[in-house]
């Protein structure tokens, strides 16, 4: 497979080796290397090599990659880090969060106290509201 790539995605450039990167890893479809702005120690990324944006876009099987690629960092995150658990994150868009648009997973190390927050703040809401978003979401499987 042809791997899209975009010349101006910092991700891309770091595939390419154009920029440096603390890498973990590498396989065919995926790269894993550090955050260097990490918001706990040893928060990483498992990064697609081919230039997908987001989750409805990527193949499946890169995805899983993806993810297959996470799971690793995040065993020797616990192995060798030892934290109090582990997060791991994919953001999708900018009202979620997402700061490139390249698909990867944060792989984010926690420590009690440490007062990360993923902005969740849950709410009570009617079963019919559940009821008319499943239906909505049905339609579309
Ligand atoms: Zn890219």
């Amino acid at each position: 497979m042809t791997l899209p790539a975009v010349a101006d995605c910092v991700f891309c450039k770091i595939v390419a080796g154009q920029i440096p990167c603390f890498k973990l890893l590498e396989d065919d479809a995926t790269i894993a290397f550090m955050d260097i702005n990490p918001v706990n120690p040893g928060h990483a990324l498992a990064v697609a090599k081919g230039h997908w944006p987001t989750v409805d876009v990527i193949p499946a099987e890169v995805l899983a990659a993806v993810a297959t690629t996470a799971q690793r960092i995040a065993k020797a995150v616990m192995a060798k880090l030892r934290p109090d658990g582990v997060n791991l994150m994919q953001a999708n868009g900018p009202g979620a969060g997402q700061s490139v648009p390249h698909l990867h997973i944060h792989i984010i190390p926690r420590r009690p106290g440490d007062d990360l927050l993923f902005n969740w703040q849950p709410r009570a809401v009617e079963r019919a509201e559940i009821e008319a978003v499943w239906h909505r979401l049905k339609a579309g499987l």
